[in-house]
């Protein structure tokens, strides 16, 4: 990336300070966007630019109220992507994260990302605040099931699944555009970030609220920020400590000293 300014030097001595200020902490919250699953294939569907959108309005296939009129489009839309997410395997940025909270101050992942790599690489406590792909219900009814078969028709047979007891369409719990976040899950990520003593934000542009705000309740209670982002962020002038580098670089360096060792 262009953005990219001086050397090597800059970033050891960036991701010292950040490792410092992990020693230090007693309560760390990981808050984690996109950019920590693209090392692992996964586009950024959310952004315009990822390409996963090309001639598509995404509130015209990924909203809710265009769920609800046209399940077809959503389902068309989100095909390769459930096939390209579950294809893909937790990267490094990932197991890193799982070992700072065995063996580390991590005491919870918020995470935007509906991908379930977290936890497949081993987290324990993971907020999804936007949602996942191990459930679905239905709009009708509120039916609810295991994904794997609804995943399994979406990729299979192209055709609409739909609710055993009513015939309404199931929806996996992701979060669409215009749907509120699953309640009692914000709120535990809230918690955890009014209560964290360090917060590192990785691969999040900080672009989607309410998921954005989190920073905000951590600086309250005067906790250091670190973010790894290639990208600026709005929050960037609170930030302790900017690295403008590869989650799945960066994360590695700032676990390295916490192993059973
Ligand atoms: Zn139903």
């Amino acid at each position: 990336m262009g953005l990219y300014v001086g050397g090597f030097g800059v970033m050891d001595r960036q991701i010292a300070a950040a490792a410092a200020l992990l020693k230090k902490s007693r309560y760390m919250v990981a808050l984690t966007g996109a950019g920590l699953s693209t090392p692992s294939g996964i586009p950024d569907f959310r952004s315009p630019q990822s390409g996963v959108w090309d001639q598509l309005d995404p509130m015209e296939v990924a909203s809710l109220t265009a769920f609800r009129l046209r399940p077809q489009l959503f389902f068309d839309w989100v095909r390769p992507l459930t096939h390209t997410i579950l294809a893909a395997q937790p990267n490094p940025a990932h197991l890193a994260l799982a070992q700072l909270e065995r063996y580390g101050p991590l005491k919870a992942v918020i995470t935007q990302n509906i991908d379930m790599l977290h936890t497949r690489a081993g987290s324990q406590i993971v907020y999804e605040v936007h949602g996942d792909l191990r459930t679905a219900t239905c709009l009708d009814c509120g039916f609810a099931c295991d994904a794997h078969d609804v995943l399994q028709q979406i990729m299979k047979q192209q055709t609409i699944p739909t609710c055993p007891t009513c015939g309404g369409v199931m929806k996996p719990n992701v979060v669409l555009f215009g749907e509120a976040l699953p309640w009692a899950i914000f709120e535990q990520a809230r918690n955890a970030a009014a209560n964290c003593d360090l917060m590192l934000i990785a691969g999040s542009s900080l672009e989607v609220a309410p998921a954005s705000d989190l920073p905000y309740l951590a600086k309250r209670n005067r906790a250091p920020l670190i973010i790894v982002n290639w990208g600026q962020t709005p929050l960037d002038s609170l930030a302790d400590v900017i690295i403008r580098g590869n989650v799945a670089d960066v994360l590695p360096r700032l676990a390295e000293s916490f192993s059973p060792q």
